[in-house]
C-alpha cells in the first residue's frame, strides 16, 4: 500500500462522507439538512462531510418517497458507493410517502424496497440534531470491519 493510500485510509477511518439524494421531496427535509450544515449544527465537526459524489461516499442520504424518475437511477446509485456502505432515509417520504401518498400517486415508497436502508429518521421534516445522531449511528457498521474491507479491495485490486 502506497503511502498516500494509507494516509487516505487513516483520514477516512475518522470521517464520514454524505452522498445526498432527493428523490421527490418537497425539500423541507432538504433545508433541515442544509441546516445541518450551518454554524449552528456544524456537521463537519464531526467529521462527516457532505457531497454529491456516490463513488466517495460511506453514506447514501436520501429524502423524498421515489419518483418515477429515481426508481432505476437509485439503486444503480448505490452499486457505486465502495463497501462499507449504509443508506440513511430522512423524513416520512422515503418510509411512506407521506402527504404525497394520496390516489393516483406517482411516487413508489417506500425506499428499502430499492435499496437497503440502514436506518431511518421519522419526521416531516425530522431536526437536525436528530439527522446527525442517525448519521453517526451508522458509523459503527461503516468502520467495524474497516481493515478488512480495505484488505479486500488491495487484494481485488492486484489481481
Ligand atoms: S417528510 Fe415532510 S418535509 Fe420531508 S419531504 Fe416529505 S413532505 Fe416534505
Amino acid at each position: 500500500m502506497t503511502i498516500l493510500q494509507q494516509l487516505k485510509n487513516a483520514v477516512r477511518q475518522r470521517s464520514i462522507h454524505v452522498c445526498y439524494v432527493n428523490t421527490g421531496s418537497c425539500n423541507g427535509c432538504d433545508i433541515e439538512i442544509l441546516a445541518c450544515l450551518a454554524p449552528r449544527y456544524d456537521i463537519e465537526q464531526y467529521g462527516i462531510y457532505v457531497h454529491n459524489n456516490p463513488r466517495e461516499a460511506d453514506v447514501i442520504l436520501v429524502t423524498g418517497g421515489m419518483s418515477p424518475q429515481w426508481i432505476d437511477k437509485l439503486p444503480d446509485l448505490w452499486d457505486r458507493v465502495p463497501e462499507p456502505k449504509a443508506v440513511v432515509t430522512i423524513g416520512n417520504c422515503p418510509i411512506s410517502g407521506c402527504v404525497f401518498n394520496r390516489p393516483g400517486k406517482l411516487i413508489d415508497p417506500p425506499v428499502s424496497k430499492y435499496i437497503p436502508v440502514t436506518a431511518a429518521v421519522p419526521g416531516c421534516p425530522p431536526r437536525p440534531s436528530e439527522i446527525i445522531s442517525a448519521i453517526l449511528g451508522a458509523a459503527d457498521i461503516l468502520f467495524k470491519d474497516y481493515e478488512v474491507h480495505q484488505k479486500e479491495k488491495e487484494g481485488g485490486l492486484k489481481k
